[in-house]
């Protein structure tokens, strides 16, 4: 039972074992920690073993500086399944994690007996863990990364099954849209937080990845990593969710010290762009990046460095070495060459420092949550390319909500050619209502984190609770 006692305080937090789900449960469980609060936090091996080759960390596991152990659970992976693909671990995890983890608190809680686990923060399209927690006597908090908006939706699952607007795929069935407010940029066909329309494999397994947001209604504690000052339509629909983001402006604002898992990066950060930045006027660079998990084909990257090389701006491209298709991308005969003096390509940037930079004009992006909170606390513009889930919502709240982007187009083909994405990136910079816009939300966005304000409260309010839970 938690109680009062001696006994100090244990989180255990388990993300979804993505990129932009590890970032910012890292984010929170390093807010967690400097407030004297021990956390351990779970890794599947193979995420683990990414973090740690791409970090300056050597093969250990106690960050004790920081009050946070990284530990491992098994992948669970059989020989025939891909170990380079997140969605296998979306599959493997549930099915070996009702074991391993019970394993591992019953391990933790026999080796630290006066810090037992007494929480467990876990991703809610982890939410089946609420269960192993509650059967381990410790209090369930349920992560939400995405913004409030995709939250809302995905608690909405239920419902939408039962009316028969949803298939068991997670395909929209007798009506076009799914709207839950006036004031939150409704939801098309295929454009919901699970939907892959290229790959319906995929998408069954997000799809039913994401259905054990229902364990919300098991948690004490539900926590959203935005802010209310940019979602109210959508954090008025939940109250009891907390709003505690956006985190790595949280973490920016404390000026933490950095620990050596810092970001949970799972490519290395190739610095070389920042001094690069350094040589750039003001406002001058086009900076192009599309998270960890969008692919596009050779012939679509192609267009976008053809684009790129138009437009004549300078420009930072982020190519993943898995980029093209799961392959390294093969840019234009003569490409590089051509773009010496004004292009820099690099396989993963320092994404927050780059946002941050002054030569920064706009950012080219798959709107993947983290990033649009990031390029948004900055005040920087977009030109949105979403690839999949989520990222057409957070196009929609760019363009057409906060009015600080505008859509790449694709033509009759589904390509976004050289012409549109040179077409955009000088409309999105020649009109100044994008960036006046951004310097708004900016502002708006600011708001929230600091102190007495509401995300800095949310967090404050579970930080202090999370002292007094501890179990004996
Ligand atoms: N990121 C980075 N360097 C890069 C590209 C991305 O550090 O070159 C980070 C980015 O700052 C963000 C995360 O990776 O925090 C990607 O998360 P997001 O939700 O934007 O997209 P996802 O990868 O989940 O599709």
């Amino acid at each position: 039972m938690a109680t009062v006692s001696d006994n100090k305080p244990h989180v255990l937090a388990v993300p979804l074992p993505a990129q932009g789900h590890v970032k910012p449960l890292m984010s929170l469980c390093r807010q967690i920690a400097k407030h004297g609060i021990k956390v351990t936090f779970v890794n599947a091996q193979s995420i683990h073993h990414k973090i740690l080759s791409e970090s300056a960390a050597e093969e250990e596991d106690d960050d004790s500086d920081a009050n946070i152990v990284m530990t491992t659970v098994p992948d669970g992976l059989t020989p025939t399944d891909d170990p380079n693909s997140p969605f296998t671990l979306f599959q493997t995890l549930p099915k070996t994690m009702p074991q391993t983890l019970p394993e591992l608190i019953e391990r933790i809680n026999g080796e630290n007996p006066n810090q037992k686990i007494s929480c467990v923060i876990a991703d809610l399209s982890f939410g089946w863990i609420s269960e192993i927690a509650e059967k381990k006597g410790a209090e369930f908090v349920g992560f939400s990364p995405p913004s409030f908006a995709s939250l809302a939706v995905l608690l909405q699952i239920p419902n939408l099954i039962q009316q028969g607007y949803l298939d068991t795929n997670g395909s929209l069935e007798k009506i076009d849209l799914v709207s839950l407010s006036d004031d939150i940029p409704s939801w098309r066909k295929d454009e919901f937080p699970w939907s892959i329309s290229s790959d319906l494999k995929i998408q069954k397994i997000i799809f039913d990845t994401v259905q054990s947001y229902k364990a919300a209604d098991k948690a004490k504690w539900l926590l959203s990593n935005t802010c209310y000052e940019l979602e109210p339509a959508a954090c008025d629909l939940y109250p009891g969710f907390l709003p505690i983001g956006p985190l790595h402006l949280v973490e920016e604002a404390k000026t933490m010290e950095k620990s050596r898992y810092d970001f949970g990066n799972f490519y290395s950060e190739d610095a070389t762009c920042l001094i690069w930045l350094d040589t750039k006027p003001p406002g001058s660079v086009v900076y192009v990046s599309f998270g960890s998990l969008s692919f596009y084909s050779q012939q679509q990257l192609h267009e976008l460095a053809l684009g790129l090389e138009l437009s004549r701006r300078d420009f930072l491209w982020v190519v993943r070495r898995d980029l093209a298709n799961g392959l390294q991308a093969i840019l234009p005969d003569g490409f590089l060459e051509r773009v010496v003096g004004f292009g820099k390509i690099v396989e993963w940037a320092p994404q927050d420092e780059v946002l941050s930079h002054p030569a920064i004009a706009c950012f080219v992006s798959h709107c993947g949550w983290n990033s649009t909170l990031e390029g948004v606390s900055k005040g920087v513009p977009y030109l949105c390319w979403p690839y999949f889930a989520d990222q057409f919502h957070n196009e929609s709240y760019i363009c057409d909500k906060w009015e600080i982007g505008l859509r790449i187009d694709c033509d009759e083909n589904r390509i976004r050619s050289r012409y549109e994405i040179m077409k955009k990136i000088d409309m999105l910079l020649c009109e100044s209502r994008f960036k006046e816009n951004a310097l708004k939300l900016k502002e708006t966005c600011a708001k929230s984190i600091g102190e007495r304000r509401s995300s800095y409260i949310n967090l404050m309010t579970f930080i202090d609770h999370l002292r007094k839970c501890t179990i004996s």
